[in-house]
């Protein structure tokens, strides 16, 4: 089950062609998205979400859009959708058809289904591995040509190290910088539980602000955490008692691998913050 509503509201076929092979979102990565999870046809998050879409939008010199627009196509996919109880949805804004000097962008939402795979590794959790990012953390306010902190099209990379993760027998990533301090998965965020202590790494750095951290975050205060956003190594994640990783459509999960050696059972304190973060929800 798929829905398809481009951004001026028109609903089409997400089964046949729809994009012009010259649209600079398929040639050169040049565009934005966000994945929403949508769960018994509400969708988490949403304001986050689009107001990230926003920022990456301006990141890249898009085209300002009108935020009505999206979430009137959003309406339209959720009123349309006959699937399973869970949704993903993902919102697609690129520069247009590449020489066209009057290009429109191309939007567009498409909600599908959420792969078995997402399922497993809710429920078992995932091995990770530590890859090098290459750059150091404070470069992110130096060079904003690199879209740190943006949620660009171009995932290449991000891929690339997940099929590196699956090439070394594991199913996640945990990115690291120069001075070998913790960035973020290649689509997710990394949060470390320490006694009653939650810590996710700054977007100061050059990562994506996570929508699903966040919330995890805002549940867990509730929940009587303490929660903090600062530098993480990765002794810091060994040591601690629980790593996971944030990201809306795989909500939080469970690393209970990494580099290869099994970190402690965090499944107590696993499923304490999932009902905390599904509270924010009830
Ligand atoms: N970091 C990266 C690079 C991502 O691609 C994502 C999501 O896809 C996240 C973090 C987590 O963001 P969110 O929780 O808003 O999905």
């Amino acid at each position: 089950m798929r829905v398809l509503v481009f951004l001026d509201g028109t609903q089409a076929d997400p089964d046949v062609a729809q994009i012009k092979v010259d649209d600079l979102g398929l040639m050169r990565g040049d565009g934005v998205f966000e994945t929403i999870l949508v769960v018994d046809g509400k969708p988490r998050e949403l304001r986050p979400h689009l107001e990230r879409l926003v920022r990456s939008a301006a990141m890249l010199d898009l085209p300002e859009f009108d935020l009505a627009a999206w979430e009137k196509a959003v309406s339209l996919v959720l009123e349309r959708w006959a699937g399973g109880r869970e949704m993903v949805l993902k919102l697609v804004y690129t520069r247009g058809s590449d020489g066209d000097p009057a290009a429109v962008p191309t939007g567009f939402a498409l909600g599908s289904e959420v792969a078995p795979a997402i399922f497993k590794a809710r429920a078992d959790g995932v091995s990770a591995i530590t890859l090098e990012r290459g750059f150091a953390p404070d470069l992110a306010e130096r060079a904003p040509w690199l879209l740190l902190g943006a949620k660009p099209l171009s995932y290449g990379v991000n891929m690339a190290a997940l099929r590196e993760a699956a090439r070394r027998g594991a199913e996640d990533v945990i990115f690291t910088a120069a001075d070998g301090s913790v960035f973020e998965g290649p689509t997710a965020n990394v949060v470390l539980a320490k006694g009653r202590t939650l810590v996710t790494t700054p977007p100061s750095i050059g990562i994506l602000p996570g929508t699903t951290q966040a919330a995890v975050f805002r549940g867990a205060e509730k929940a009587g955490w303490t929660v903090e956003v600062g530098p993480l190594s990765v002794r810091d994640l060994v040591e601690g008692d629980g790593v996971f990783m944030a990201s809306s459509v795989r909500k939080l999960t469970r690393v209970h691998t990494l580099d290869g050696e099994r970190l402690p059972d965090s499944s107590a304190v696993y499923a304490e913050l999932v009902a905390a973060y599904e509270a924010e929800y009830a």
